[in-house]
């Protein structure tokens, strides 16, 4: 790919990320409002706790999937962080973990050093 073609590629994708956040914001208004929008005696306060709540929702469903998109990279044998010998993928691990957004549902990769015998997450 050509960088006059990556540009075009990104700035194709930023316009689809534009328009699927436009139509995110147009489901959940309608979701919570109905079509005819916030009725009069709503506040900006409660419009700015649900859209607040949607972004959330959203960045965990970013980090589920980068997460899962990330792993890949640890598909093969790891090095023990405290030897360095490798050992090959021992278990996925569902875990919840708290994050800045609250509570997250991911899988992690666990391996184990039969040398040191103790688990490791490399891509954690
Ligand atoms: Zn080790």
């Amino acid at each position: 790919m050509t960088i006059v073609d990556q540009n075009t590629h990104q700035s194709s994708l930023e316009r689809k990320i534009q328009q699927k956040i436009v139509e995110l914001a147009e489901l959940v208004a309608q979701r919570e409002f109905g079509a005819d929008g916030p009725g009069k005696n709503v506040t900006f306060r409660e419009i700015e706790e649900i859209g607040y709540q949607a972004a959330q929702r959203a960045a965990r469903e970013f980090e589920v999937a980068a997460t899962k998109q990330h792993q890949q990279h640890f598909q093969e044998e790891q090095a023990c962080p405290q030897c360095g010998q490798a050992w090959p993928l021992l278990d996925v691990v569902d875990r919840e973990i708290l994050t800045r957004l609250g509570p997250v549902k991911l899988s992690e990769l666990k391996f184990f050093c039969n040398a040191c015998r103790r688990s490791f997450f490399p891509s954690a």
